[in-house]
């Protein structure tokens, strides 16, 4: 079908919202994406091969020709669509990183700062074992914040972050340089 490059793939399916959440920000929409069968398993398929993963992953288990990590992780609640379509490509489980209040069991927790007020993650505390691989999935990268406070969880429960991987890197935000020097996979950046 001659192949677009995933860039240009994602580029066309999203859709450019102004004003969204509130005015002045340009929301990159990509439910239309996921929504494209195609694009969806480009997509995912991409996602599921990290291009730069951390160096630790081969010292840690990853040098059998796998992925370079035993679970992945996806962060709530767009992240979750993809998580496990990424889980099952790669042959791995899936985790939920959630938003506060909603895993039952006992968890741990990270707060980060949004523009006005905070927000909260969690994750199980019995879900990550130390020293295990994660793959932490989203599909935006903005400021970084949400990221870094899911990189904390898993870090807290002694797991290795040994990849982010994203659909679109917004580049003018700086969630790259945030989260350094965890490597950050991105399909697209813009
Ligand atoms: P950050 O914490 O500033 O990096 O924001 C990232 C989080 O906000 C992710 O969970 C995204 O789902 C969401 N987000 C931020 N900007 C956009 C956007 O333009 N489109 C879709 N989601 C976004």
């Amino acid at each position: 079908d001659g192949e677009l490059p995933i860039d240009e793939l994602i580029a066309t399916f999203s859709v450019d919202v102004p004003d969204f959440p509130e005015p002045g920000v340009l929301f990159r929409d990509l439910t239309p994406v996921f929504a494209d069968a195609g694009a969806f398993r480009r997509v995912v398929d991409a996602l599921t091969e990290p291009a730069d993963v951390d160096p630790r992953a081969a010292a840690l288990g990853g040098a059998d020709g796998g992925p370079g990590f035993d679970v992945v992780a996806g962060i709530e609640a767009r992240g979750f669509l993809l998580a496990a379509a990424v889980a099952l490509d790669a042959g791995t489980g899936v985790l939920p990183v959630r938003k506060a209040g909603k895993l039952p069991r006992e968890v741990v927790t990270a707060d980060y700062a949004l523009e006005y007020g905070s927000a909260t993650l969690e994750l199980h505390t019995d879900s990550i074992r130390p020293g295990q691989r994660v793959l932490l999935v989203d599909d935006v990268l903005a400021t970084g914040g949400t990221l870094q406070a899911a990189i904390a969880l898993v870090e807290q429960l002694g797991g290795v972050v040994t990849a982010v991987a994203v659909v679109v890197e917004l580049l003018a935000l700086g969630g790259r340089e945030r989260i350094a020097p965890h490597p950050v996979h991105a399909l697209w950046r813009v």
